[in-house]
Parts: structure tokens; sequence; C-alpha cells
């Protein structure tokens, strides 16, 4: 089907134009800046007055959808409708549901249910290790380079595990460098400067992702790292929550409980060297670590908050309102970068000949967060109450409108 948006800010990491954009068959086949693209011709049109963002979707590096094993927190139908209801196109779901996601087929049923929903392109990473036990390589790894696959997952993660022996971590590592893969490590046990240190300096020459950075020490190693190693293919990633909260906000709804997340909500210190991380490039890209929760399990201590459908009024009033960040700088960390490293061709920009999954924003309107309303299952947001700026107003996947405000 063919769609014209009319007299849009059409915006990415590499482009900031006023014009319209035309998609048709899943693609986007043409971005005509300036001109004035004639209503109709049979196609659906929608206008931007000249105000509306139109952006390529979001990609999201790190979240949890919670199938199999956990639906009472989330299903891929909610998972993959809050993800439409951000802005999301394309998620990378982690692998510790239960059982863990360690092998090939386990993925392929995950990503073949979620094409099914169909809201969301979903690319399920699969684990290091055999049900992330950190005792052998798992299923998947072990297969090795000559094993036949329908299925490459963008990216491998033991999750907040981490692998504890380190000789099984390189091992682990080697193999995933050989099947082209890239490593998210969440580097959350025995002190996040002193994990993201050890990862640093295993010395094996695998594309390593450094999940939710939120330490200043973290920061400045990671800025120690690239300053000295320019061609290293580290790269990092942080989260709306921590670049927008303080270890304040957690105690005011319980640190041990709805203010409960790992990595945790830190000193305004820590929070503002993040913010300095993104700006100068040593942080990547934003992930949301989406983590739905049953209220039950929020009060039992479960960490985590669900993040997909706050995470672009959150960085937007975050980065761009309070921090002066650019419009193009936000595209790049929430869109542009995190498709790159994941190797996702065809998303994040907004190109004649790349996918039709754009968001459209309205950047101005101001709104009242409440995670009742979410479409997620997890309800669990310290974001509730607050005023925000910045909501979606469609989200187009594959060419299709898969949510319009
Ligand atoms: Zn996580």
């Amino acid at each position: 089907m063919k769609i014209i948006f009319r007299n849009f800010r059409v915006i990415d990491a590499f482009t900031d134009v006023t014009g319209s954009v035309i998609v048709d068959g899943g693609r986007i086949v043409d971005v005509v800046p300036d001109a004035v693209v004639p209503h109709g011709d049979g196609g659906l049109v929608f206008d931007g007055c000249g105000r509306l963002v139109l952006t390529s979707g979001f990609v999201d590096m790190h979240a949890h959808f919670r199938e199999p094993g956990s639906s009472g927190k989330e299903t891929l139908e909610s998972a993959s409708l809050a993800a439409a209801r951000g802005g999301y196109t394309s998620v990378v779901c982690m692998a510790n549901t239960s059982p863990p996601v360690d092998n090939e087929a386990a993925a392929i049923s995950i990503k073949r249910r979620a094409d099914a929903i169909g809201l969301i392109s979903l690319y399920p990473a699969i684990s290091l290790t055999e049900g992330m036990n950190g005792k052998k390589l798992s299923p998947y790894l072990a297969a090795g380079r000559s094993a036949v696959r329908t299925y490459s997952p963008p990216l491998l993660s033991e999750d907040g595990r981490d692998v504890a022996d380190e000789g099984l971590l390189r091992t682990a590592l080697r193999a995933a460098a050989e099947g082209g893969h890239t490593v998210s490590c969440h580097c959350d046990f025995g002190g996040e400067d002193a994990a993201v240190k050890r990862v640093l300096e295993l010395g094996v020459d695998c594309r390593i992702h450094i999940a939710h950075v939120s330490a200043k020490g973290a920061v400045n190693l990671l800025r120690d790292h690239k300053s000295h190693a320019p061609e290293s293919p580290v790269t990092a990633e942080a989260t709306p929550h921590h670049i927008a909260l303080t270890r304040g906000d957690a105690e005011a709804s319980g640190a041990e409980t709805f203010g409960k997340v790992a990595p945790p909500l830190r000193s305004e210190e820590h929070r503002l060297e993040l913010i300095e991380g993104l700006r100068d490039g040593v942080i990547d890209v934003i992930a949301t670590d989406h983590a739905p929760h049953t209220t039950d399990d929020k009060l039992n201590g479960a960490p985590g908050f669900s993040g997909l459908e706050t995470a672009f009024a959150v960085c937007y009033t975050t980065l761009v309102k309070r921090y002066n960040f650019s419009l193009q700088k936000l595209f790049s960390l929430l869109s542009a970068e995190p498709a790159r490293i994941l190797g996702l061709s065809g998303c994040g920009a907004i190109a004649a000949g790349n996918n039709a999954d754009i968001v459209v924003l309205d950047t101005e309107r101001e709104t009242v967060i409440d995670g009742d309303t979410f479409a997620s299952r997890g309800k669990n947001t310290l974001f509730s109450g607050r005023k925000l700026y910045g909501s979606v107003v469609l989200t187009l996947h594959d060419g299709r409108v898969v949510y319009q405000a």
C-alpha cells in the first residue's frame, strides 16, 4: 500500500529537511525535500503541517519480553504493542527467559511468533552458556561456524549473569567473534567499574557491547579505552531511567521494591557523567532495558522498569529539552547507531530503499505519564505522574500502520 507523508520535518542522524516521504510495498521509495507532494493517487496521506517530526523507527538493543516462561509479566503480544506505542520497530529481546534461549530453534520459535503478531521486528538474543549456567558453551555457540544456520542473532548475551569463569568467557567470546556476533555484556557483578574493566582487559578480538552503563567510573574507563584505541569495536548503551533519575527517585518509591533496578539508580554525579558520555560519543546508544514485572514481583524486589512506552519522552525531555542535545543526535542514539551495531540493514535512516519503519512524533506535546495505561503488562515505572514532552503519534512497520495515537 502506498502512503504519503507530506509536509513533515524529516530528521534522522543524517538528514534534516522539511518535505515529504513516500512509502510503497514496505519500503521508503522517495524522500522529497521542500516540494509539496500532491494529495492522493489512491494511497493513504498523512499531513505533518510542517511541524510533526518524521524519523526512522527506533531500535532497542535491550528488552525483556518474558516469553517463554513468565507470561504473567509480559507476552510477545503485549510487548510488541508496547514497542509500537513507543516508536520502536526493531527490538532485541534478552535470553534470560525460562528456559533460557540458548539454541537456534528456541530463538526461531520466538521470532516466528513475533513475526506472526507483526507489529515489530523481533531479534531474540541467544545465551553464551547452556541454560545460562555459566559452565559450558550454549548449544548455539558449541555448534560452531560449520553449523547450518537459518537465524543469526544480532546479539549474544548472558544478560545479568555474565560468565564468571574467565577461561569460559574467553572461549565464548572467541566463538562469538568467529560467528561474526556482537556480545552484550551486562557487567553487573562485583561492581560495575570492575566488571567493565575486566571485559575491556580480556583482549579478545570480539565486538563487545556494554549494557546499561550507569556509573561514573565505567564511563571514564570507556572514555579512556576509546581514546587510546579509536578503532576498538567496543560500544556501550545507557538507559532512559539512568539518564533521567537518581537514587532519590528510587528511594521515594521504595529502593528495594518499586524503585529497584539493576544497575541501581545512582547519585546526580553519576547521572551527569552519563549525559556527558552520551554527548561526547563514549556511550553510543540508548537502550530501554524494558523489564516488565507484576506488582507482586516488584513488591518482592524484582529489579527493573517497564520502559518501551516512555523512552522517547524521557530521552527527549532530558537530553533535548534540558541538555540541548540536537534531535539528530537523539535519533542517532535511538535508531542509527543501534541499527549499525546490530547490523540491521535497511534500518536506522529515512532514505529511499530502506525499510518503511517510521515513527511520527509530536515533540511539543506534553503528556502526564501513567503506567496503568501501558500496553505492556508491566506497569512498573517511576515516571508515573511526571509531565514529559514528546509523544509518539504514529508508528509504521514494514509499510503498515502498527500504532496510531
Ligand atoms: Zn537486561
